[in-house]
């Protein structure tokens, strides 16, 4: 009975839990960056339903292609093949550059993972996989294990075989801020980190070296990251950390997973994919989310030679891949290439860091604005000599008042002190000017 009277009891039925909002947000409809509740009032959508809806609610060529489709084939299982599944296959693997050319279809990220650890496992023999710590990839119990943020853990023995180094993040981890040797860079952000250069990526490394010698040795069968932590508050890692962690972990006979779940498909504005700003090039990409615009799809993309391994198996999906998801994911990355929105997304999301950064200079409570593209974070603290989380009532207060003026935005990091901005790639410089009015209204109201 509780559960049921949503309203009543501001409780959601899915996880039992309390949802967001003091009073839950009743979404009835939606339009591209729009979204309108069961009273008529018309939100912002500043989180796309969670990193999601990547080119618009209800998009008008995805939903005609949904629409078409639908009349025509639903589902056969992969022991068909079907044009929809080869002809986006085709595509997408043609958007990832050489080896990763063998697709593999899911319906989730969850599942995109589990499937990506498996293929590392049976591809090197080995069984340990190092993840950062304060990442999230997934709720299954293999993506739990995965998943170091505490508030997602259950604590049970799902975690076999799955251990956390250190988060080379550049604002809040042990060696963040300005900490580069060289005193003409202002934070190890701007800095290229060369070995022996930046101190911070030398120290994470020489961590992760440390987890060898101790925790994994000659047993690592992936290394696992994104390439922008995203559930973690777009956390940024030092310039060159993946590319010196990847090599290590090769040497030491693991492969590298990219999890491009969040940050894939154009997001991050510069590029296709996250991984790509990180001068590297991964073993294993997974991806879901924006992947088909909320309908349920995921997929893993590798080597042939990873796949050869992996086909040993019988390895069964019967929903991935079918017809109408793949339809709906190709129509989703045509229209991220016809409308032009990865470009998009980099305009827009260069002119919102640049903005939210003169609020960060405003307020003593906006500790850090960082992200890529559409994929931001900012930082929220007591005050910014010590960068403590500001506290989750503070928080809420701002969460609040900026929903109740009209915009949706996500909450994140450690400690919840993260608000994390991440739109549809559809919207526009006048969406972003009216984000800013309301966020910088909602500060200043809890400041006063
Ligand atoms: N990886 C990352 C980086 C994610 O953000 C998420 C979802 N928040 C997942 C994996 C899991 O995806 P799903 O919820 O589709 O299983």
């Amino acid at each position: 009975d509780r559960l049921l009277d949503i309203r009543k009891h501001n409780c959601n039925p899915m996880t039992m839990k309390v949802t967001y909002y003091k009073k839950p947000v009743f979404i009835n409809q939606g339009y591209m960056q729009w979204l309108w509740d069961v009273d008529g009032k018309r939100y912002l959508d500043f989180f796309a339903g969670i990193v999601t809806v990547s080119v618009g609610h209800c998009n008008t060529k995805v939903t005609e292609t949904i629409e078409k489709q639908l009349r025509r084939l639903w589902h056969t299982t992969a022991i068909y093949v079907n044009p929809q599944m080869q002809e986006y296959a085709e595509k997408l693997a043609s958007l990832l550059p050489d080896p990763l050319k063998v697709v593999c279809f899911t319906n989730s990220g969850s599942e995109a993972n589990d499937l990506a650890v498996l293929m590392a496992r049976l591809h090197t023999g080995n069984f340990d996989v190092i993840t950062l710590r304060g990442s999230y990839h997934g709720g299954s119990p293999q993506a739990i294990g995965l998943t170091s943020n505490t508030r997602y853990k259950y604590h049970i023995p799902t975690t076999m075989g799955c251990h956390n180094t250190m988060c080379p993040d550049v604002f809040r981890g042990l060696w963040g801020g300005s900490h580069c040797r060289d005193s003409s860079v202002q934070t190890i952000r701007e800095c290229s980190c060369s070995p022996g250069h930046c101190q911070a990526n030398d120290m994470y490394i020489r961590e992760l070296k440390e987890m060898f010698a101790t925790t994994v040795p000659d047993r690592i069968a992936a290394f696992f990251t994104e390439p922008i932590q995203g559930n973690s508050g777009a956390v940024q890692f030092p310039k060159n950390y993946l590319k010196d962690a990847y090599q290590l972990v090769r040497e030491k006979g693991g492969i590298c997973i990219a999890d491009e779940v969040q940050t894939g498909f154009g997001r991050t504005g510069s590029h296709f994919w996250g991984f790509q700003g990180h001068n590297v090039l991964p073993d294993i990409v997974t991806m879901a989310k924006g992947i088909a615009n909320g309908f349920p799809m995921g997929a893993v993309v590798t080597t042939a030679e990873i796949a050869r391994s992996f086909a040993k198996g019988l390895h069964f999906n019967t929903f991935g891949g079918n017809p109408l998801a793949c339809a709906v994911a190709s129509s989703v990355l045509d229209t991220i290439i016809e409308d032009k929105m990865q470009e998009n997304s980099a305009e827009v999301g260069t002119y919102l860091l640049t903005e939210l950064a003169k609020l960060r200079d405003k307020y003593e409570i906006i500790g850090d604005v960082r992200g890529k593209g559409l994929q931001i974070g900012v930082e929220m603290v007591k005050d910014k000599a010590s960068r403590d989380p500001l506290p989750s009532e503070a928080m809420a207060e701002i969460f609040e008042d900026t929903k109740d003026m009209g915009v949706l935005i996500g909450k994140g990091g450690l400690y919840g002190q993260t608000f994390r901005i991440k739109p549809p790639m559809c919207i526009t410089k006048d969406d972003a000017d009216f984000f800013l009015a309301v966020f910088n209204q909602a500060v200043q109201n809890y400041m006063e």
